[in-house]
């Protein structure tokens, strides 16, 4: 077994597409919050779960344009297409995957996450080989027997087909079970999911027994143990396999993610930090006074290029050390002020306010 260097584990290869992502360069294209299956364990927050709503990493999609300036946004080398089950909304899908290649260019690595539903059969396999998909990711069902004929089918279409899992304690022999049949049937990798407790989902689980694991916010007890079990199986059944613990989506993929949007949309004035954040100092014109007042004031002590007029946000900012620097004769004429460290993403949440 190998330790990526991001603290999680796998067998023969890596698959592209979990390396692309935890270096935050996979576009998360969320296709459709539907779906016709109803996991005890699903993890979509509430405001997507059984929604039809398209995300393109954080931000809402109106339409393709928002797809792709999110991916210029992180300089995207590859998209994960995700839901709900996206397979059922094909047509938005292939289309976006069409687009995303156009712009990006055949070497655009895209994966798919879907079911084994109905839905899923040879006609839209074969638009999703069509639009240039390099791994299909299935998601077989665990509370019954699944034939997993959708791995054959897309095997014969010539798609890169592997299972994803969720590493449910309780559920060892059904998971082995469908990592066996799916070797039988072609598939080439598999990719482990420690299961999480999420807003959506812990009632549920906790109702069934399940616990959170001690000193984790997320990771449920005895998960990480069926899916060693299971890397083992892979091995020894010679197949790609790779264990993506609970950490790696906050703390790995979704960091290295915004970090590589941080640089594309931090402004002249803004310091990026390890978190990462944007910081700056900001600038409150007091009742009475106007933002031009403020912008004017800071205009007679700073160099323009340090300033920054956000009317959205009715305040002027600056370098937060710029500001420190005239922080007192800002105070004297009634000026409130503080350093403000703001998410990067496309809403720019507030998350760190300190005033000066
Ligand atoms: S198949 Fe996936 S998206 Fe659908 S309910 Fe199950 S876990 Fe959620």
């Amino acid at each position: 077994m190998k330790t990526t260097k991001y603290m999680s584990y796998y067998v023969g290869e890596l698959p592209k597409g979990c390396l692309l992502c935890m270096r935050g360069a996979k576009l998360v294209y969320f296709a459709t919050g539907l779906c016709s299956r109803s996991c005890f364990y699903c993890p979509l927050s509430l405001e997507r779960k059984g929604k039809d709503v398209v995300y393109a990493d954080e931000t809402p999609v109106r339409g393709l344009e928002d797809v792709i300036e999110e991916a210029k946004l992180i300089r995207a080398l590859g998209v994960g297409v995700t839901g709900g089950d996206p397979l059922l909304k094909v047509d938005r899908v292939v289309e976006t995957i069409r687009a995303l290649r156009e712009v990006f260019g055949k070497g655009f690595h895209v994966h798919v996450y879907t079911t084994t539903q109905p839905y899923v059969n040879s006609s839209t396999l074969k638009a999703l080989g069509e639009a240039g998909v390099d791994e299909l990711r299935l998601h077989p069902k665990l509370d019954v027997h699944d034939e997993l004929r959708q791995v054959e089918e897309a095997v014969d279409l010539g798609l890169n087909v592997g299972l994803e899992l969720p590493a449910i304690p309780g559920f060892e022999a059904k998971l082995m079970e469908a990592v066996e049949r799916a070797c039988r049937l072609g598939a080439s990798f598999v990719t482990i999911n420690e299961l999480e407790m999420t807003e959506s989902n812990a009632a549920l689980m906790q109702m069934l027994g399940f616990r959170l694991k001690k000193g984790s916010p997320s990771a449920v007890e005895g998960s990480w143990e069926v899916a060693m079990a299971l890397l083992k199986l892979c091995e020894d059944l010679g197949l790609n396999a790779h264990f993506c613990p609970a950490y790696i989506k906050d703390s790995v993929q979704f960091r290295n993610r915004l970090r590589r949007k941080a640089k594309s949309i931090a402004l002249p004035h803004e310091v990026i930090t390890r978190d990462p954040l944007l910081v700056k100092g900001v600038v409150e014109p007091p009742p009475g006074r106007s933002l031009h007042d403020a912008y004017n004031y800071l205009r007679s002590l700073l160099p323009q290029e340090f300033i920054y007029v956000n009317e959205d946000r009715n305040r002027v900012e600056c370098h937060h050390k710029a500001l420190l620097r005239v922080a007192q004769k800002l105070k004297r004429m009634g000026f409130k002020l503080s350093i403000v460290g703001e998410m990067p993403t496309s809403f720019r949440e507030q998350v760190l306010v300190k005033l000066v």
